[in-house]
């Protein structure tokens, strides 16, 4: 039976027959040691197996090849014997168990990739990913698990994780649990010496760990923190959990976040705590993480958990789990009051509807499919993607703003995607166990909202055509305009007009300089660049005769042949050639305001924009 659900109670004073215990003496080299011991050992072999991928990561990332120095020992009378264990597969270890009243297992893990989902571990800190270091034991993932860490507990006071504390720490190291392996497998664990603050709300406890280099103010974050707790509990009537932590990774670079049910993993760059026009893209990520703790850990699609942690699994419902969540997720920033009204409608403008735009792989693959082939296509990326496929969390998220607008729209604002939330929500409590099929989800909106959406919804998660902004948006007295983009008027001094400065072109291709070198890295379908013959790393090496070293030149050089065509002289694969490009204007799609809206547009519009602040 399935259940990720765990409240520290239920753990305290525990006994485990599987227990982990981790050492961090060769942290500097980023190594951590594992010693793994299975009680009641059963038959004549037992079978440990590593898992390939992270839930919540669609990506197969083969977490054995980190692994090394397997040595595995059968306990007999309190005495270990060397055996010998065979691999049955990549991750798959079998031990025999020789008669043996417990098996162990020693291992070491390289823990050195920095991402919310990979371990990383070094003399300052240890972050530990579960289904990265601990291998679970085939046909005993339904008991309880211990994890031990035995680190310095003067360098490393602080231990922010979703396990629960079994005993109170001492000179045994720290004693932490999990009621199953899922649960164990949900919950990273950040060690060291960061900041926690803890706060309370929604009848729960909160803890925020911010585990950092930089000096950044995290009593503002804690308190921000508690208003999105707030503002999200409010929408499900409740928090499902006794203890929630935000783990915040802050280091330069950093970006991404992974969801857990009592926790969330978010990483950002420095700069987005230290600029306040970059704050909300970190206040955003935070928003998203949390809801998926209801939207991805229980609320989910039914191939979501329970989970074959040995290969890949297949949904076509991201839309529901990624597509709805970011939608939601600038939605509810707004409601946090971290953005104005003004700033969110731009926002959805500029980072979903505009976005979109920018995709012709919105014409050549279905939000179903992408959401599908996650593994190899989201994840893994190719240069030519961007013409392939959209993304789930893009098209998906503007789907779910047009249902919402759709269901608001057709029930006279009467219910939202809100009520269909909540619907989905009442269906989880009546049976945690399982996740939803397609089917079941959009006969639980439609029966929440008392409006009839299976057929359009459908059609825009199945289909390649544009979504239909103007039939669904206009009782919303809003609109999708394209037009050609106008550079602004630029003054200098007391309004004196500046020179000219022509707009950038828009030709179609991404483009990356380096040392003087200019090399195509993207080509956008039917886009100038495509139909001029231009290559994805095609080096440009000059303009209408004039050598251009740097992408600023090339625009420039470009930008005074808007609408005419210049001569492009690039090179391929070892020869050089010539060919003839035409840019254009660069195109602008932007969610408008309707002017002088009628005062049912007005108010459903206020509808869709309704929050407490
Ligand atoms: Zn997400």
């Amino acid at each position: 039976m399935y259940s990720i659900e765990q409240r520290d109670a239920d753990l305290r004073g525990t006994t485990s027959a599987i227990t982990y215990t981790l050492s961090f003496d060769r942290a500097p080299q980023h190594l951590v040691h594992v010693r793994m011991r299975v009680d009641r050992v059963a038959g004549d072999a037992v079978t440990l197996v590593m898992p390939s991928w992270s839930p919540g990561s669609y990506k197969i990332r083969d977490y054995a090849g980190y692994q090394g120095n397997v040595v595995a020992y059968a306990v007999k009378g309190g005495a270990r014997t060397r055996v010998d264990a065979s691999w049955r597969d990549k991750a798959s270890l079998v031990v025999p168990t020789l008669g043996a009243e417990a098996i162990e297992v020693e291992y070491l893990v390289y823990c050195h990739e920095r991402t919310v989902r990979t371990n990383h571990v070094n003399r300052f800190h240890a972050f530990l990913v579960p289904t990265a270091v601990c291998m679970y034991v085939e046909g005993r993932t339904q008991e309880i698990h211990h994890v031990r860490l035995m680190h310095n507990q003067t360098q490393w006071p602080s231990v922010s994780t979703a396990l629960s504390p079994v005993a109170a720490p001492g000179a045994d190291g720290v004693l932490l649990g999990a009621l199953n392996y899922d649960i164990l497998a949900d919950s990273p664990i950040e060690i060291g010496d960061h900041q926690v603050r803890t706060f309370t709300a929604a009848g729960a406890m909160h803890e925020v760990a911010m585990p950092t280099n930089h000096a950044l103010d995290i009593d503002w974050l804690t308190a921000q923190c508690e208003r999105i707790v707030k503002v999200e509990a409010e929408i499900f009537g409740g928090v499902p959990y006794d203890r929630y932590v935000f783990i915040i990774q802050i280091y330069p670079g950093a970006g991404g976040g992974l969801e857990h049910a009592r926790m969330s993993v978010n990483a950002v760059d420095p700069s987005t705590l230290l600029d306040a026009s970059k704050v909300t893209g970190l206040l955003s990520l935070l928003c998203h993480e949390y809801f998926h703790l209801w939207n991805v850990k229980r609320i989910r699609p039914a191939e979501l958990g329970p989970f074959d942690y040995t290969r890949e699994t297949y949904t076509p419902m991201l839309w529901l789990a990624e597509g709805l969540t970011s939608y939601y997720d600038d939605l509810l920033t707004y409601r946090c009051g971290f953005t104005t009204e003004k700033a969110y409608v731009e926002a959805l403008s500029k980072e979903h509807i505009a976005r979109l735009a920018a995709v012709p792989g919105r014409f050549a693959m279905s939000t179903r499919d992408s959401s599908y082939l996650a593994w190899l296509k989201l994840y893994m990326q190719s240069p030519d993607g961007n013409n392939r496929f959209p993304s789930y969390y893009l098209k998906g998220g503007v789907a779910m703003f047009l249902l919402d607008a759709y269901i608001i729209d057709h029930s006279d604002g009467t219910y939202s995607l809100d009520d269909a939330l909540r619907g989905m929500w009442k269906r989880y409590q009546a049976d945690p166990s399982r996740g939803m099929t397609e089917d079941e989800c959009i006969a639980i909106i439609e029966e929440s909202t008392k409006i009839q959406v299976r057929d359009r919804v459908l059609s825009w998660l199945s289909g390649i055509d544009e979504l239909p902004y103007e039939e669904i948006l206009t009782p919303l007295g809003l609109r999708v305009e394209s037009t050609a983009k106008k550079s602004d008027p630029v003054t200098i001094g007391e309004k004196i007009p500046f020179a000219r400065v022509p707009a950038a072109p828009y030709c179609g291709w991404g483009l990356a300089e380096s040392n003087g070198k200019i090399t195509v890295r993207s080509v956008d379908d039917n886009a100038p660049a495509a139909q001029a013959g231009i290559g994805i790393d095609d080096e440009i090496i000059a303009v209408n005769g004039k050598r251009v070293s740097t992408i600023a030149q090339l625009d420039h050089y470009l930008g005074t042949a808007v609408g005419t065509t210049a001569t492009v002289d690039a090179h391929c694969d070892g020869r050089l050639y010539s060919v003839s490009l035409t840019p254009i204007a660069p195109p602008s799609v932007r969610l408008v305001e309707i002017e002088s809206p009628s005062s049912r547009q007005k108010q459903m519009r206020e509808r869709w924009l309704r929050r407490n602040l």
